[in-house]
């Protein structure tokens, strides 16, 4: 039987090839329309159907240059399946909240709502964000059998390619370890109502798993933990849809980070089988189960010691920078690496606030699972 076209958004697509298009969430008071960009790659052959979405928070846009490296190397007539990517699905938090040089906001400036705490959104009685999220659910992320949620280091740091598995709770000591460990998205604001069997967790828990793998990051984070079912990832957890986020790249720039990252996306289609080839994989990849995100005590300007760089492997309590008081040159913090690990970001910013990110590092203490080319 011949493959179907498809519909979403404002394009219908034919099988063997691309279309570019967006998604009508409304319009603002003065009649400026609130689109989402949309790239649809319709397979002439039938296959998995794949979302690919990066930049939930405007402050994080590298992924929507990863995805389009990528999916440029992707050929509609040789692609078995559909892939359905928003590679910028919040995009007033990319145009506002700064110029173009300081750039980005977390949230959505026209209701200040954080689109990956909104989810499934809601089309009546609900702000902007969530008619936005019901709007990207409905027609695109329900129609997925898996999505590819794609964060950055913010515009303060840089970052390797990693992947972030969210898995269901069922090991008890690693939940609690992944809820101390405080990072975004971890902890249900409020129980789900759909109710996911014990087989489906374990089922779930292996796609999501092989899917972290394939990707190819050098390190992942598994984290086991009730899925918050107002991000995206946990909305898509339970509801059958296979979710991993991943973040690469960072400081709003060009580095070798997005070339690595466009090749861990080919990667994902390798594993799903929708093009040809295996994964190009790393020489070692480890899983953690625990995994620091190191962020400020004090505000001020942040000095990183020389030497230490992206993927660096440091020892607990090495320094990996200050926060100097940029009038007086007190040291308001020294801040050293909490335990042995594998610098994944870093900062590259000067200004820091409390609270901001210093560094992500991957415990080397807490590998849960290595792979290494013979
Ligand atoms: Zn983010």
């Amino acid at each position: 039987m011949a493959r179907a076209s498809i519909s979403v958004g404002n394009v219908t697509v034919t099988p063997g090839e691309r279309a570019y298009g967006s998604l009508y969430c409304g319009s603002l008071a003065a009649r400026t329309e609130v689109r989402v960009p949309l790239h649809v790659v319709h397979g002439a052959e039938n296959g998995p159907t794949l979302c690919l979405e990066s930049t939930l928070h405007g402050w994080e846009p590298v992924g929507a240059e990863v995805l389009r490296r990528a999916l440029q190397r992707v050929d509609p007539r040789r692609l078995r399946g559909t892939i359905l990517c928003l590679p910028l699905a919040n995009p007033f938090s990319v145009e506002f909240g700064g110029t173009i040089e300081s750039a980005g906001l977390r949230v959505n400036p026209v209701d200040a709502l954080d689109l990956n705490r909104v989810w499934p959104g809601k089309l009546e009685h609900g702000w902007l964000t969530e008619h936005m999220a019901a709007v990207l659910w409905h027609e695109v992320i329900r129609r997925c059998d898996y999505l590819v949620d794609y964060h950055d280091g913010t515009g303060a740091c840089d970052e390797l390619p990693v992947a972030f598995p969210h898995a269901f709770p069922l090991h008890p000591g690693r939940a609690q370890r992944a809820a101390a460990a405080g990072a975004d998205g971890v902890g249900a604001t409020e129980p789900s109502d759909v109710e996911v069997s014990d087989a489906q967790r374990r089922a779930m828990n292996d796609k999501i798993r092989a899917l972290a793998i394939a990707f190819g990051a050098s390190v992942i984070w598994w984290r086991e933990h009730e899925p918050n079912p107002a991000t995206l990832s946990g909305c898509c957890a339970l509801h059958g849809i296979v979710p991993l986020v991943v973040e690469v790249g960072g400081g709003h720039a060009l580095d070798r980070t997005v070339d690595q990252g466009a090749e861990c996306t080919l990667n994902i289609l390798r594993h799903l089988r929708m093009i040809d080839g295996v994964p190009v994989l790393p020489e070692r990849q480890i899983m953690v189960d625990h995994y620091v995100v190191y962020r400020s005590r004090t505000g001020g300007y942040y000095l990183a010691e020389p030497g230490v760089a992206l993927g660096a492997r440091v020892k607990a309590g090495q320094l990996l920078g200050r926060v100097i008081d940029p009038l007086t040159s007190e040291v308001n913090e020294e801040c050293r690496s909490p335990v042995n690990g594998i610098l994944v970001s870093r900062r590259i910013k000067l200004p820091i606030n409390p609270g901001g990110y210093i560094a992500h590092i991957a415990d080397t203490d807490a590998v849960i699972w290595e792979r290494a080319t013979a």
